[in-house]
């Protein structure tokens, strides 16, 4: 199953097409895309027997986030190996390291975003999975239950301001307008022959600069669900980002960080892209 934000409605994507959720359920459900993670089994069970009209023709640039309004977003740094040896850092053991996108960041998968200036903004494409049932203890072999489904983020990283300073600004330098996209849509975990190998790339103005498979984690989904629902509860609709595999700017020889007028596009395979024009 696939679910969308269209213009700030929760919409079924069915073939292409987006079923307005409100309307097909006749008011069972809300039309807000973030409240349907308070219900979700019981929203999958409608949806599985539900007779859907025929859906509408769907323009991407009219989507928003799948979850638009988490509670809480937990990003994890270093979480593939290449990574963090390109950033200079030892491959973390027990815990990665944890910081949050504060929720002003998130939009929807296609955008244009405004370079802060002075900054070097750099790109980072992530396998993002949003909670679909609260989870706390949780074990690992029991993670995968508690999602609700995946999608295709972009940590976007302004890297002055998330270096300056006695000790990193992670959040702060994640967080500027825009620098959290997510989309196109979610998929639910069922849709995928394994949800733990999928490969996600993206590409600045057409040219691949990052190119990985998320059975590279070095903490995978349900590790990262155990390790963190060890700390506190991840609640329905929190969202996720699970790391960036290597080929970010700020690790390359030269380093390259994002100009007006380039195009980011972010994938991960069996969800879709993103699509991020950048501006001063
Ligand atoms: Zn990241």
């Amino acid at each position: 199953m696939r679910i969308a934000n269209l213009s700030g409605r929760l919409a079924l994507v069915v073939d292409g097409r987006a079923v307005d959720v409100e309307q097909a359920s006749c008011g069972r459900f809300s039309a807000d895309p973030q409240a349907v993670y308070e219900r979700w089994e019981e929203f999958r069970s409608w949806a599985a027997g539900a007779e859907l009209p025929t859906g509408a023709a769907l323009d991407p640039a009219d989507l928003g986030s799948p979850a638009p309004a988490p509670r809480q977003t937990l990003a994890i740094g270093l979480n593939y190996r290449d990574h963090a040896a390109e950033s200079g850092f030892a491959v973390p053991e027990g815990l990665p390291p944890v910081f949050t996108k504060f929720v002003t960041s998130i939009t929807g998968p296609v955008t244009e975003v405004k370079l802060p200036a002075g900054g070097d903004t750099d790109w980072e494409v992530e396998l993002v999975a949003v909670i679909g049932r609260r989870a706390e203890g949780v074990r690992e072999a029991d993670a995968w239950s508690h999602v609700a489904g995946l999608t295709v983020g972009q940590d976007i990283s302004e890297r002055v301001l998330q270096l300056v300073g006695p000790a990193p600004q992670f959040s702060l330098g994640k967080s500027h307008p825009g620098f959290a996209p997510m989309g196109p849509w979610l998929v639910t975990p069922d849709e995928f022959d394994d949800p733990d190998d999928l490969a996600l790339r993206c590409a600045v103005n057409g040219e691949e600069v990052q190119k990985g498979r998320t059975s590279d984690l070095v903490f995978s989904v349900p590790a990262l669900i155990a390790r963190l629902s060890a700390v506190l509860p991840l609640l329905p609709g929190d969202v996720v980002f699970t790391g960036t595999p290597a080929g970010v700017g700020i690790g390359r020889d030269p380093r390259r960080f994002l100009n007006p007028g380039d195009v980011l596009v972010s994938s991960v395979e069996g969800i879709g892209e993103l699509r991020q024009t950048f501006v001063a």
